[in-house]
């Protein structure tokens, strides 16, 4: 990460966490508001993805979820495609092509997510910190506020806001709960006698207090501290990642300018004398007022910066006010900055894109040529062969099939031996869906048959006259 400048700055910020206090205390943020276009899209962007978080354990098609990662049973649902623990090897790829993307993703946008879709972001800035604003005010009476002695006003008011903090976390504990056990075993621990789901409840009251802790009180440490995809930022971003960056090519010498009121109206006065020509930056703070984890970004590229873009925005207003072109504070990358050249596609991002295309295909591949039932049969441990009366060598057999299909399935299986015969000890006609079903059964081939002591076997599983699977095996036989 490079965090290089070309103007004189001190370094306290090297040495210091904006969120952190000279004696190492915590240090609470009291982040401005902002409007402006950045804000406008952000709140599109994240009511839309608010939306369907909520509505997605609620989505059903032909009577089934739409998603469901249901770690307990190991049975995750995924657009309406149930992955079975048989299907792990799915996941793993689908896991890995998922890391290529969010590296891909990075190397080019840096760590937009976080300040745009992440659901930490989205929940604080959108919805805790906009309650908190309507209850507390903005942020100055919030700092009043924090300071002030406890009156009734403060009681009244912190009382309110936490209550409604630990309501919506309670809402979205129930949110997440609905995606891992599913909306019909979510409503049976809400309707149901308490004392039969125990356990769900208390998943649901321990969920709660984790998001209450997380939104209101630890905040922006998740993404500067906890949150792993930060860090990664240090070993992913290059030169040419597209980022919020400050221009500090236009911006520098930074400093107060002399204006009239009409100039720039809301811009604070600086006395005479006029100070020397400086850069387009006032000096004003307000992109660090913004900031939802308190840097300066005007210090260069930080791992706390999340790149929601509200410095974007103010700085933006700051630069209408003294009328100098938008964007001191802008997407782009620090190649860009220093020579003005627009964004390229570099050979480390085309050879993620190659990784991830891959990725892509073998996953659609797999994903297309999966059969809807996982059928495995093995040899019954310990059993060699045994001779039946009319003259028939037999290996027993164990099978388990999987119907990973929402309908009941037809099963019958063909031996590619015409002398083989297979007899179930229960008989598997049919599979309902969901179903893992086990049974036995024997094969059994005529001894003059029989004319080697390992005699390799092919097994084609049919569902109607589809076949859905070819296993191979061996039938043991005594040696002749
Ligand atoms: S908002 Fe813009 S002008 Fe004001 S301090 Fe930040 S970079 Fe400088
Ligand atoms: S520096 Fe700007 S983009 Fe980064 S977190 Fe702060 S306000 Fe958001």
């Amino acid at each position: 990460m490079n965090t290089e400048l070309t103007s004189p700055v001190d370094d306290y910020f090297r040495s210091h966490l904006p969120n952190q206090n000279d004696t190492g205390g915590r240090k609470w943020l009291y982040p401005r508001a902002t409007s402006g276009r950045y804000t406008r899209w952000r709140n599109v962007v994240a009511w839309v993805l608010l939306a369907a978080l909520f509505a997605g354990p609620f989505l059903w098609v032909d009577g089934h979820p739409l998603f469901l990662f249901n770690v307990l049973e190991r049975r995750f649902i995924f657009f309406g495609v149930t992955f079975w623990p048989q299907d792990f090897y799915l996941v793993a790829i689908g896991l890995v092509t998922f890391v290529v993307f969010i590296a891909l993703f990075t190397v080019v946008f840096g760590r937009v997510f976080c300040g745009w879709a992440c659901p930490q972001t989205i929940f604080m800035e959108m919805v805790f910190r906009k309650i908190e604003s309507w209850i507390e005010g903005d942020f100055r009476a919030k700092q009043r506020l924090d300071a002030s002695p406890w009156t009734t006003e403060k009681i009244l008011k912190k009382t309110t806001k936490h209550g409604v903090f630990l309501l919506i976390s309670f809402i979205i504990s129930n949110t997440f709960l609905a995606y891992l056990i599913g909306r019909d075993q979510l409503l049976a621990i809400i309707l149901d006698n308490p004392a039969n789901h125990l356990a769900g409840l208390t998943a649901m009251l321990a969920f709660t207090g984790v998001f209450y802790a997380v939104f209101a009180y630890l905040r922006e440490i998740v993404c500067t501290t906890i949150c792993p995809y930060g860090r990664l930022q240090s070993v992913l971003l290059d030169k040419s990642s597209l980022i919020v960056a400050y221009d500090y090519i236009r911006g520098e010498p930074r400093g107060k300018k002399l204006r009239t009121e009409t100039e720039a109206p809301g811009i604070p006065l600086t006395p005479l004398p006029a100070p020397a020509p400086k850069g387009d930056c006032i000096d004003c703070k307000l992109c660090i007022h913004v900031c939802p984890t308190g840097i300066d970004i005007r210090n260069g590229t930080q791992m706390e910066c999340i790149n929601c873009t509200a410095c974007m925005d103010v700085c933006d207003e700051v630069m209408v006010k003294v009328d100098r072109p938008l964007g001191l504070i802008r997407m782009d990358s620090q190649q860009g900055i220093e020579t003005r050249q627009p964004f390229r596609f570099t050979t480390r991002i085309l050879a993620y894109t190659g990784v991830l295309a891959v990725l892509i295909a073998v996953l659609a591949f797999m994903l297309l040529s999966r059969s809807a039932l996982d059928v495995t049969v093995l040899r019954a441990p310990g059993q060699l062969f045994q001779r039946e009366a009319d003259g028939q060598i037999a290996n027993l057999y164990s099978v388990e099939v999987i119907n990973k299909t929402y309908r009941v399935l037809p099963i019958r299986f063909r031996l590619n031996n015409p002398d083989a015969k297979l007899r179930f000890v229960q008989p598997l006609t049919q599979t309902r869906p969901g179903e893992l079903f086990k049974t036995m059964f024997f094969i059994t081939l005529p001894e003059k048959a029989v004319h080697q002591t390992n005699t390799p076997l092919t097994l084609d599983v049919l569902s109607g006259n589809e076949v859905m699977d070819q296993i191979e095996t061996n039938f043991l036989g005594p040696s002749n």
